[in-house]
């Protein structure tokens, strides 16, 4: 058997500096709720789904509560290419008839959905899958785009078919799972009034559940450092008036947008903080909560 090493004093040192760095604020976030956004982009290797699986457990065994929201873009794309379905982009929006519906509620509420629950029950948690189908959770309109040219004639008005927003959020059942102890993870599809399905980008429905939960935080984990200024560097605090000025001069674009705007959103509507932040880093989540300097971008208070 291998005799354990004794650390050397350094190292040792900074281990006892993180945990107590950790100390305050696992105390300050104890029995809170925490939406994280999770996947699409950011779930890409294997490593880093472990350590993001362990940090969501690590949370969930402090007292933290964490509901995890995600997307599967990059997922969708791919059985769709392999069933020989091209898609068209509206504004960064994926053009649903029914059959890609299909596949998107087989990948993101099966495939992706599923792949998650493993991950954290792996790791010693106890996970459950939903769609905003079950429970009545998300009820969900249509989104209808007009062209900006107002004379254009309404025929023109663009069908994405089943990509639709939140109308609205029941939380009993993630309210009940996280009261019995289990992390929900959900896959953000969404029920019509007429009982059709919609597919939702899943930065709405974190933002919308955050808000509905009155949570602490909601966190986006993406796949760039946060949200970036026009020469790459890292912007933080920004504010509504700043934010659409950006969207207006390019500097923010494509899934960019939603996310700051739904960032935005949460904050307005009681969401104490968000984060935006690089789902490329080991342990981005643990990083950001739980050490002073933390990373990506912040709106609202660190507090
Ligand atoms: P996710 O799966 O995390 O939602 P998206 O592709 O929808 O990923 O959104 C993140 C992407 O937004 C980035 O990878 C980047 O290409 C794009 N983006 C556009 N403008 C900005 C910006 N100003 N700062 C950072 N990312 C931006
Ligand atoms: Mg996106």
């Amino acid at each position: 058997m291998e005799s354990q090493k004794p650390l050397s004093e350094r190292y040792a040192d900074q281990i006892a500096h993180v945990l107590i760095e950790a100390l305050p604020y696992i105390r300050r976030f104890r029995g809170k709720t925490l939406v994280i956004k999770y996947g699409g982009n950011a779930m890409v290797d294997d490593a880093l789904k472990h350590s993001f699986a362990r940090d969501v457990v690590l949370l969930k065994l402090v007292g933290i509560n964490p509901v995890v929201v995600h997307g599967g873009g990059p997922q969708i794309g791919h059985l769709l290419e392999r069933l020989g379905k091209t898609s068209r982009f509206v504004a960064g929006m994926r053009v649903t008839d029914r059959e890609t519906m299909d596949v998107v509620e087989m990948v993101l509420g099966g495939l992706v959905n599923k792949e998650i629950v493993n991950l954290l029950n792996q790791h010693g948690g106890h996970a459950v899958g939903l769609t905003g189908k079950d429970g009545g959770l998300i009820r969900a309109r249509k989104i209808v785009l007009k062209p900006r040219d107002p004379a254009v004639d309404a025929s023109e008005i663009i069908d994405l078919g089943h990509v639709g927003e939140v109308e609205s959020i029941d939380p009993a059942v993630v309210d009940m799972l996280v009261h019995g102890d289990f992390i929900p993870v959900i896959a953000p599809i969404g029920v019509g009034e007429d009982g059709v399905s919609y597919n939702i980008n899943a930065d709405l429905v974190a933002g919308k559940l955050a808000q509905v939960l009155q949570a602490e935080k909601l966190i986006l984990l993406t796949n760039t450092r946060g949200v970036l200024g026009k020469d790459g560097e890292l912007l933080t605090g920004l504010t509504a008036a700043e934010v659409e000025k950006l969207i207006a001069d390019g500097t923010i674009s494509g899934g960019m947008i939603p996310k700051i705007r739904c960032a935005l959103d949460a904050i307005a509507g009681g969401v104490r903080s968000v984060h935006i932040i690089d789902g490329r880093i080991e342990h981005a989540v643990l990083l950001e909560l739980f050490t002073d300097r933390g990373i990506g971008t912040l709106l609202g208070g660190k507090a």
